[in-house]
């Protein structure tokens, strides 16, 4: 099971929003941008949720169903370990090995010893085509990376042998996962653990390492978008290199994590690849819930007191609903409106602070990422919530898939 070169994750917290995405998609196909749908949903969204990982299963099936898309689709069980990837295993074709908290562990020391003799053949000047200078390796290079990320990499492979036993090899896609850590992995590093996921036996077809800068979820990259793309630009070649020289799967590509809304680094990506015949994976999640809100809080009076009623029980539980994405947001609390200010904003104006177009002085970065982890509020209202969405199906599907479409497929994958 291969996936073509330009693919998306994209996610639904609430799982009613199949079609809208996909269309999306069909959109691109009518363009001649042939984008592979990827449903992603993590344990830590199903948990919050409480949804089960069929459900992303049976969703995107009848999404795939009603638009008789007849091209390839995945379904991603993302960010699992070992202690999570069960209830993954019978409904994903996509699983995202997530090793990024092993990072720093130590791996034994017969293995080191195996990983330092393997790539010894290195030592000296590394020339990469496609790269601006060739790296310098060193024997005590080679040594840090394996007591940095050896480790890791085994866990990959101890996760993969887990999905091994109950499907075959050529029944799903692996994407290696290191991006939810503070410290970016160097292209260099990135060769070496590319050594080590080959030598484990994992035919990995995207690799998410952690690029510099500030993947905040929603939001535009916090970085400097020129030391971005030379970093991504040197991981391409690197990849490319990589997959000759220890026989990796000839598709393997980067994916983007917390892709959404990157708008700064978009046209970086998009050169790239284009210089590089290169795809990508660019992986996104939750903005579909918040384009939900802005349909609700536009449709009607009660669909934006219920917009209102999810900030204003977001911003009270800030810290709970903050934490499990530590690493992945930013907000400045003293720029958030207070509950009262909230309450005098007519749809119009709590859709242009949520809404995603930097030029627009409305829009508030703060209040986007903190509703953006407040889905668990609207989670909590259970059907109040999931049966305003069916209501409103046609109010808000448009908002999920322009979102989708004009915002990140043609930006990153369109030809202009
Ligand atoms: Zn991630």
């Amino acid at each position: 099971m291969k996936l073509p070169k330009f693919s998306m994750g994209i996610g639904d917290r609430f799982g009613c929003q199949g079609v809208a995405q996909l269309k999306a998609m069909r959109l691109a196909q009518a363009e001649g941008i042939d984008v592979t749908p990827v449903w992603n949903k993590s344990y830590r969204e199903h948990s919050i949720i409480g949804t089960q990982p069929t459900d992303v299963r049976r969703q995107a099936d009848a999404a795939v169903a009603a638009l008789q898309w007849d091209r390839p689709y995945f379904v991603d069980a993302d960010h699992v370990h070992l202690k999570t990837i069960d209830g993954f295993l019978e409904c994903s074709d996509f699983f995202t090995l997530d090793v990024a908290e092993a990072i720093e562990q130590a791996a034994p020391d017969d293995d080191i010893e195996a990983f330092c003799r393997r790539n010894e053949r290195f030592i000296g000047t590394l020339e990469i085509p496609g790269l601006d200078a060739p790296f310098t390796v060193t024997r005590q290079d080679i040594k840090r990376i394996a007591d940095k990320f050896l480790f890791a990499v085994k866990e990959a492979g101890r996760i993969y042998r887990r999905i091994l036993e109950q499907r075959p090899a050529d029944a799903f896609v692996t994407e290696v996962s290191m991006d939810e850590t503070d410290i970016p992995q160097s292209p260099a590093e990135m060769f070496f653990i590319l050594s080590a996921i080959a030598a484990e036996g994992i035919p990995a077809q995207t690799i998410a390492p952690r690029f510099s800068g500030r993947f905040n979820k929603g939001v535009d990259y916090v970085g400097d978008p020129a030391q971005f793309e030379a970093e991504f630009r040197a991981d391409i070649a690197v990849i490319a290199h990589a997959v000759k020289t220890f026989g990796l799967p000839d598709n393997l590509k980067l994916s983007v994590h917390s892709g959404s809304d990157k708008f700064s680094i978009y046209p970086a990506i998009r050169r790239a690849m284009r210089d590089f015949n290169a795809g990508v994976h660019l992986k996104t999640a939750g903005t579909t819930w918040l384009e939900e809100l802005i349909g609700l809080a536009l449709a009607d009076a009660e669909g934006l007191d219920l917009a209102k009623a999810i900030y204003a029980e977001s911003l009270a539980h800030f810290d709970d609903l903050c934490a499990p994405y530590a690493a992945v947001i930013d907000i400045d609390k003293t720029r958030l409106p207070s509950e009262q200010t909230v309450a005098d904003w007519d749809g119009q104006r709590f859709a242009a602070a949520l809404r995603h177009d930097p030029t627009c002085d409305d829009y508030n970065p703060d209040f986007r990422q903190l509703i953006h982890v407040g889905y668990k509020i609207a989670a909590q209202m259970g059907t109040r919530y999931t049966d305003r969405l069916t209501r409103f199906a046609e109010q808000i599907g448009p908002h999920v898939t322009d979102n989708i479409y004009r915002r990140h497929i043609l930006p990153v994958f369109g030809a202009a």
